[in-house]
C-alpha cells in the first residue's frame, strides 16, 4: 500500500537463507492487482533495520542456521527505494531467476566432489583400491562425463548472458543447467557415502568441531559428508523446482 512517499508492507516470507546476517533484503511486493499474475509486481529494497521486520530461525537437517522465516508488519519503505517502475518486477525478476538457476548448477561443488571421489578411489581398501574397481570406475566415469557436459553448459550460459542474450531459449538453458547441475550434486554425494561403506551413514564431523577421538577412515577427505548430502537434499527445491523448471522448458519454442 503506497502511504505518500512510503510503501507500507505487510507479509511472510519463508525459507529466506541468510536474513539473519543480511543487511538488505529484495523484495517483490504486491502493488496492483491485474488479470495477469505476474503484472501488478514491484521489485523493492528494503534496510533489513527497519521497524517491523522479524527473522525468526530455522534449523535445517544438517543441523545449521542457513534459513529463517521474515515477517514484515506495516513495514515503511521510501519509494525512493523502487527498482525500475511500480508493477515491473516481474521484468527483473525473471533475469535475476535465470542467474539463480545458472548459478545453483554450482560448478565448484561439482569439481570438489569429484576431487573426494577421486581421493576415494586412490586410497588403500581392503588390499586394493576402489578404483581397482569396474563398478566403482564406471559410476565414476558417468559422473565425470556428465560434469564436463555441465562445465560446456555453464561456459554457454554465461557466453549468452555476456551477449545480453534473454530470449525463451537463454532461459530454457538456464533451467536446464539447474535440472542437471543440482541432480548432479545429490547423485555424487549419495555415491561417496555409499562407496564409504559400513562408515557411510556416520557422521564426519568438521575440522572446526573440534573432534578430539580417533580419527574416522578418510577423514580428511570425507568430513562433513553425511550433513551435506542431507542439505543438498534441497538443491532440486530452492531456486525453484526441477518439476518447475521442467515446465520451463517444455513451455519454450526454442531452436539452437
Ligand atoms: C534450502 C532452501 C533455501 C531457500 N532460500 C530461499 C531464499 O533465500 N529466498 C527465497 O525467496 N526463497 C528461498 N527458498 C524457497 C524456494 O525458492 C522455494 O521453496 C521453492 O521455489 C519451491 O517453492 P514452494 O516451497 O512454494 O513449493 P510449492 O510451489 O508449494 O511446490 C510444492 C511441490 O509441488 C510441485 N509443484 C508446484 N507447482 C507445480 C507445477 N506447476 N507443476 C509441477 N509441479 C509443481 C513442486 O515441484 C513441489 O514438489 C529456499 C528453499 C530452500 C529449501
Amino acid at each position: 500500500m503506497r502511504d505518500g512517499d512510503h510503501y507500507v508492507i505487510n507479509g511472510q516470507k519463508i525459507w529466506t537463507s541468510y536474513a539473519h546476517q543480511a543487511d538488505w533484503i529484495f523484495l517483490l511486493v504486491r502493488t496492483g492487482n491485474s488479470e495477469k499474475k505476474q503484472a501488478g509486481i514491484t521489485f523493492i529494497l528494503v534496510d533489513m533495520k527497519t521497524p517491523g521486520i522479524t527473522v525468526r530461525p530455522i534449523i535445517s537437517i544438517d543441523g545449521c542456521h542457513h534459513l529463517n522465516e521474515t515477517f514484515f508488519d506495516n513495514v515503511r519503505v521510501p519509494v525512493a527505494n523502487l527498482i525500475g517502475e511500480e508493477g515491473g518486477g516481474w521484468k527483473i525478476t525473471k533475469f535475476l531467476l535465470n542467474n539463480e538457476h545458472a548459478t545453483t548448477a554450482d560448478l565448484p561443488t561439482l569439481r570438489r566432489l569429484q576431487r573426494q571421489l577421486r581421493a576415494l578411489a586412490a586410497a588403500p581398501a581392503a588390499g586394493s583400491t576402489l578404483g581397482g574397481q569396474p563398478q566403482f570406475t564406471q559410476r565414476l566415469a558417468r559422473y565425470e562425463a556428465e560434469l564436463e557436459a555441465i562445465a560446456v553448459m555453464v561456459q554457454r550460459v554465461a557466453a549468452m548472458e555476456q551477449a545480453g542474450d534473454h530470449s525463451p531459449a537463454a532461459h530454457a538453458l538456464g533451467s536446464m543447467l539447474k535440472i542437471r547441475g543440482t541432480e548432479l550434486q545429490q547423485q555424487m554425494g549419495q555415491f561417496l557415502i555409499e562407496s564409504m561403506g559400513d562408515y557411510g551413514p556416520v557422521s564426519y564431523p568438521s575440522s572446526h568441531d573440534g573432534h578430539a577421538g580417533e580419527p574416522l577412515p578418510m577423514q580428511d577427505v570425507m568430513q562433513d559428508m553425511a550433513t551435506e548430502a542431507f542439505f543438498r537434499r534441497a538443491t532440486t527445491i530452492y531456486g525453484g523446482t526441477s518439476e518447475i523448471q521442467r515446465g520451463i522448458i517444455a513451455k519454450t519454442k526454442f531452436q539452437f
